[in-house]
């Protein structure tokens, strides 16, 4: 498959992601080489590239931490680091070669140059965006700031109590530092990042196929998402791109919360009507109009005679979300509330059953 370009808002979780699904694909690729005889995918070779392997600092994306002479521009230090990851991938990119490239790579022209360079190699891409509340991530930066203090107070309080040993104390701050690799980034630093961030958007080539993952999807969901990646990409049908539920365009002007609520509002009503309904079919399942609460203001009619299945509910959740992700040309539909969100998903599916029936 060769390269896949994750992408998200700092600190969403990409490197957990990357890290996932370099576990994944690893997996795959022994099972393709113990099969007897071996599957193509068999000669497959991984790499997983991101800032912290090629010792890219998080301060190159910092814009005032430039130095000071007009020599160079704001970002000349993030457009060196551009090049140094642009160089690491094209010198491994092939059509045996899976790459996973983790970053913010939230530049859609970098984006686009990634793209070109796998065509080139003629080899396919695709992008797994890493959705995340900006709270969230904004919190994950936040503890690692916290962190990081508390541990630099600690480095001086330890050099003040024990001048004569520094070279125990030495070591020790060296294992703090192999185990909090990922260092944070500074506020400043954080917040422009993403107001610069430039969402995918699966209509345009290089950003497709999307994929994506957001922060509470659990181990199947992920798995279900990888495995998707696989079968277009890698798999033996690579060129039948199926579409999936891990396809989703996200609104523009978002600033990527609406796709998150988007999916976690009606991931949720599918998870409650599989757990709620009988065997018989024909119930009436309750849903509270906010998350998490219980409630019955809103209600899913089934549809009698028969149980509803998760591929159904799936697809009917992906056609929901289709209409109302926004995005080019239907700005207007993005940015309704959870509450709303709940609201017409379940009165799409009352609609869909009734038909049905
Ligand atoms: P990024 O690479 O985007 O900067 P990381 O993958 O390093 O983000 O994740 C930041 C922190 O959040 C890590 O401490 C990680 O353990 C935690 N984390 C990431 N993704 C999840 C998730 N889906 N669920 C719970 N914790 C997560
Ligand atoms: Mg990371």
């Amino acid at each position: 498959m060769p390269l896949i370009i994750l992408t998200g808002l700092p600190t969403s979780g990409k490197s957990t992601r990357a890290k996932q699904l370099h576990t994944y694909l690893f997996e795959r690729i022994q099972q393709a080489s113990s099969s007897t005889p071996p599957t193509p995918a068999a000669k497959y070779r991984l790499h997983l590239i991101s800032d912290q392997t090629l010792s890219i600092s998080r301060s190159v994306y910092d814009l005032s931490a430039a130095p000071a002479q007009h020599t160079r521009s704001a970002n000349a230090s993030e457009k060196d680091a551009r090049a140094a990851i642009y160089g690491a991938v094209k010198r491994v990119l092939s059509d045996r070669d899976i790459v996973i490239l983790d970053g913010l790579n939230y530049i859609k022209g970098w984006r686009y140059q990634l793209f070109c360079e796998s065509k080139a190699v003629r080899t396919p891409s695709c992008v797994l965006q890493i959705g995340c509340m900006r709270d969230r991530a904004r919190g994950v930066n936040e503890e690692r700031l916290q962190r990081r203090k508390q541990q630099q107070q600690q480095q001086r309080e330890g050099a003040n109590d024990d001048e004569t040993d520094t070279a125990k104390g030495g070591e020790k701050i060296e294992e703090e530092k192999e185990n909090d690799e990922e260092g944070p980034y500074e506020p400043a630093n954080w917040e422009n990042l993403v107001f610069r961030y430039e969402e995918p958007n699966a209509m345009t080539r290089w950003d497709s196929p999307l994929f994506t993952l957001i922060w509470e999807d659990d181990e199947p969901q992920a798995k279900q998402v990888f495995d998707s990646m696989w079968d277009a990409i890698a798999g033996e049908a690579r060129k039948l791109v199926r579409p999936n539920q891990a396809t989703v365009q996200r609104s523009r002007d978002s600033g990527g919360d609406y796709l998150y609520v988007l999916d976690r509002e009606t991931q949720e009503i599918v998870k409650k009507i599989l757990d709620q309904q009988s065997d018989d079919g024909g119930d009436e399942i309750s849903i509270s109009k906010a998350s998490g609460e219980e409630g019955d203001e809103l209600v899913v009619e089934l549809p009698a005679g028969k149980k509803v299945g998760l591929p159904q509910l799936q697809r009917l959740r992906r056609a929901y979300m289709n209409l109302h992700r926004g995005g080019i040309g239907l700005e207007g539909v993005g940015n309704m509330g959870p509450g709303r969100i709940r609201e017409t998903f379940v009165g799409y599916l009352n609609d869909a059953f009734e038909k049905d029936g």
